[in-house]
């Protein structure tokens, strides 16, 4: 029996679809620029601490927008008769993590430690923080830790 092979289709990659420029990555927002609100770096694309060059356009980076906004990326919700007796070591660890992700990665920040009931909730920047932080506390601590992904923030809670 003879199979007929169909001619392989050429893919064609010009058109519209190929020429249109994916989201986020407009000439502004390439350029070179500072935020005015915590000194953070953009170039050539990602954030830093270095200094800004010359002619850096002042845009406000998302960890300020999301900061200002309180819209976080990440919650931690830590809980437990170990967190009420060790509260000030347990938060010492969340500071130290978070100027640890903080200085290789600036949209990386704690945006509120808040108590809730006998529980304290961290909320971060970004759903990365928020699960680092867990570890972190795991880490430090051992406890359990859970982590909840899907739609929207990342929530994780540390129990001890
Ligand atoms: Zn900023």
């Amino acid at each position: 029996m003879k199979t007929q092979r169909k001619p392989l289709e050429t893919v064609r990659r010009e058109g519209p679809l190929a020429a249109r420029p994916r989201v986020g990555s407009q000439p502004k927002d390439h350029a070179p620029a500072v935020c005015p609100e915590c000194g953070a770096t953009y170039r050539e694309g990602r954030w830093s601490w270095a200094a800004p060059v010359d002619g850096a356009i002042r845009r406000v980076c998302l960890a300020c927008r999301r900061i200002d906004e309180r819209r976080a990326g990440g919650y931690v919700t830590l809980a437990g008769p170990f967190l009420l007796a060790h509260r000030d070591e347990v938060l010492a660890v969340v500071r130290a993590c978070e100027e640890r992700q903080k200085t290789d990665h600036p949209l990386e920040r704690v945006i509120a430690i808040e108590a809730s009931g006998d529980d304290t909730v961290v909320t971060t920047t970004e759903p990365h923080l928020a699960h680092a932080l867990a570890l972190a506390l795991h880490d430090a601590f051992k406890g359990e830790i859970r982590t909840t992904t899907g739609e929207g923030p990342l929530r994780a809670s540390w129990r001890r």
